[in-house]
C-alpha cells in the first residue's frame, strides 16, 4: 500500500475539479493502446486527497518484451531510422505544436496526478516541453558526421547512427520534462523507445504519445510501459535487444540500473540521479533577493527537484538576518490545492508530509540532513566565514548534480564556480532550465549529460568508414 498525504481533512478546502478528463490508461505497444498481459492494472492517485483517479495498465516482463520487439522491428525494418532526417524533424514539430495547444489539458492532468502548481505546470513546464521537441526537432537534421584525416592512402569518413532500441526509466517528480529529456534527443537520432513512466505518475506520458501518433510518428516508434520498477523497469534495463539505457531516479535505483545492464548485454548507461546542492550567498549579497533565491532553490516543485538547493551557506557577517528573513519567507508561503491560483505549494507527491516547509538553522556539515537528499521542503541553513572553508564543505558531498551563488564579485563568482565539482552552477539566478543548456552530475549525481548538444551523443553510434585512395577494388 502507499500511503498518501492528505492536506485537507473533510471539513476543509473544497477541492477543484481538474478541468481534464482521463482517457488513455493502457500501454502504448506498437500504435495501439493495450492492456497488460496479465491483464493487470494498479491504482494512481490524486496526491491532494489521496483518492484513485484511474487504473492503469501494470506492465511486467511480459509487456516489456512486447514493447521491445515493436520497437525492435520498428528499427531494423521500420521507416523511421531510414525516413529522410528532415521528415523526423517535420513530425517533431508537428508534435511540439500538438502540445502547445492541448498544454492547459496536460498541465492539468499533470497537477491532477502529481501534486504540483498548475500555474507552474501550465506556464513553466509545458511552454519547456513543446520548447525541447522544438529544439530537438532542429538537430535531426544537422546531425551528420566528418571526412577525416588518415596517415595511409585512405578516405575516411564517420558515419553518426542511431544507437537503436532505446530504454527510457524516468521519475514522477517533472513528469513531462523528464519524458522530453529522454525522448527527445532519442527521436531526432532516429532511435525507437521503450519508455517506462513513474508508477505514481503514469497519465501524460500516455497523452502525448498519443499526440506523437497524431503527428505522424509511425507504430513502434515509441512504445510506454507503465508500472513498478523492480518489474517492469528492471525487465528494460536488463533485456538483451535493448542497445541503450536511459534513467532517471535515485541514486540506489541507478545503481541497479547500472548493474542490470552489465549482466546483460553491456548496454551504455546515463544515470541523472540525486543530489545535495549547495547554494551559497557571499556577504555582498543584497539579503531581501537572495532569501527570495534561495527560498526559490529549495521549495521549487514541493522541494521534489533533484537540484535543489538544499543546503543554504551564508556569509557571518549576514547569517542572523538572512536566517530571521528566511524562515518569515517559508511561513508566507501559500500551501493549498495546486489547482488555486496563487498556491505555491501542493501536496507531496506521497507519504506523511508537512503539512508546512522546514527551515533548518545551525546546520553542521556531517548531520544526515547535511548528507542524505530528503526530497521534500526542508531548508538546511549553515554558516561559513572563508570562500576556501565554503568550497570544501560545499563540495564535502558523494553528490554534485547543482550549485548556487549569490555574490556581487566578478573574482568571487569566477573563484566559486570553478572550484565547484556540480555539473550547473547557477550565478545570482537557479533552476534556469533551457533546451540547450546541459544538464547532469558529477560523482554519484550521475552518468552522462542530457539537453543540448550533449544528449545526442548518448543516442549516437560513431562508425567510422574506411576506403584506399589507390588501389581500390575496381581499379
Ligand atoms: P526511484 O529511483 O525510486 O524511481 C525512479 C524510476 O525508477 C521509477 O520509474 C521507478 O519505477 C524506477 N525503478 C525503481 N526501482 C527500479 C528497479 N529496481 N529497476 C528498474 N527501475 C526501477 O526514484 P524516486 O525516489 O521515485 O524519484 C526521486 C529521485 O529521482 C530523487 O532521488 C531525485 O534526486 C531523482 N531525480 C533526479 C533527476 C536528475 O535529473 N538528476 C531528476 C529528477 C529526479
Amino acid at each position: 500500500g502507499r500511503s498518501v498525504s492528505r492536506f485537507t481533512t473533510a471539513a476543509a478546502i473544497e477541492l477543484i475539479t481538474p478541468p481534464v478528463q482521463i482517457q488513455y490508461t493502457k500501454h502504448l505497444i506498437n500504435g495501439q493502446f493495450v492492456d497488460a498481459a496479465s491483464g493487470k492494472t494498479f491504482p494512481t492517485y490524486d496526491p491532494r486527497t489521496g483518492e484513485v483517479i484511474a487504473h492503469v495498465a501494470e506492465g511486467d516482463a511480459e509487456d516489456i518484451n512486447r514493447a521491445v520487439a515493436a520497437a525492435r522491428k520498428a528499427f531494423d525494418e521500420g521507416p523511421w531510422p531510414k525516413m529522410s532526417a528532415y521528415e523526423r524533424s517535420r513530425i517533431l514539430l508537428r508534435f511540439a505544436d500538438l502540445v502547445e495547444k492541448h498544454s492547459e489539458e496536460l498541465a492539468a492532468l499533470e497537477t491532477w496526478n502529481n501534486g504540483k502548481p498548475y500555474e507552474q505546470a501550465a506556464h513553466a513546464e509545458l511552454p519547456m516541453l513543446a520548447r525541447l521537441f522544438y529544439y530537438y526537432a532542429g538537430w535531426a537534421d544537422k546531425i551528420h558526421g566528418l571526412t577525416v584525416p588518415a596517415d595511409g592512402p585512405y578516405h575516411v569518413q564517420t558515419l553518426h547512427e542511431p544507437i537503436g532500441v532505446a530504454g527510457q526509466i524516468i521519475p514522477w517528480n517533472f513528469p513531462l520534462l523528464m519524458f522530453a529529456w529522454k525522448v527527445g534527443p532519442a527521436l531526432a537520432c532516429g532511435n525507437t523507445i521503450v519508455l517506462k513512466t513513474a508508477e505514481q505518475t503514469p497519465l501524460t506520458a500516455l497523452y502525448v504519445a498519443k499526440l506523437f501518433q497524431e503527428a505522424g510518428l509511425p507504430p513502434g516508434v515509441l512504445n510506454i510501459v507503465s508500472g513498478y520498477g523492480p518489474t517492469a523497469g528492471a525487465a528494460l534495463a536488463s533485456h538483451m535487444d535493448v542497445d541503450k539505457i536511459a534513467f532517471t531516479g535515485s541514486t540506489d535505483t541507478g545503481k541497479i540500473i547500472l548493474e542490470l545492464a552489465a549482466k546483460s548485454n553491456l548496454k551504455p548507461v546515463t544515470l541523472e540521479l540525486g543530489g545535495k546542492s549547495p547554494f551559497i550567498i557571499c556577504e555582498d549579497a543584497d539579503i531581501d533577493k537572495a532569501v527570495e533565491l534561495a527560498h526559490f532553490a529549495l521549495f521549487f516543485n514541493q522541494g521534489q527537484c533533484c537540484c535543489a538547493g538544499s543546503r543554504t551557506f551564508v556569509h557571518e557577517r549576514v547569517y542572523d538576518e538572512f536566517l530571521e528573513k528566511a524562515k518569515a519567507r517559508a511561513l508566507k508561503r501559500t500551501v493549498g490545492d495546486p489547482f488555486k491560483k496563487g498556491v505555491e505549494q501542493g501536496p507531496q507527491i506521497d507519504s506523511e508530509q508537512f503539512q508546512k516547509p522546514t527551515v533548518f538553522s545551525n546546520v553542521q556539515d556531517d548531520m544526515l540532513i547535511a548528507q542524505d537528499e530528503i526530497f521534500g521542503p526542508v531548508q538546511s541553513i549553515l554558516k561559513f566565514k572563508e570562500l576556501d572553508e565554503v568550497v570544501r564543505r560545499a563540495n564535502s558531498t558523494r553528490y554534485g548534480l547543482a550549485a548556487g551563488v549569490f555574490t556581487r564579485s566578478v573574482d568571487t563568482a569566477n573563484t566559486l564556480t570553478r572550484a565547484l565539482r556540480a555539473g550547473t552552477v547557477w550565478v545570482n539566478c537557479f533552476d534556469v532550465f533551457d533546451a540547450a543548456i546541459p544538464f547532469g552530475g558529477y560523482k554519484m549525481s550521475g552518468i552522462g549529460r542530457e539537453k543540448g548538444i550533449y544528449s545526442l551523443h548518448n543516442y549516437l553510434q560513431v562508425k567510422a568508414v574506411v576506403t584506399p585512395l589507390k588501389n581500390a577494388a575496381w581499379l
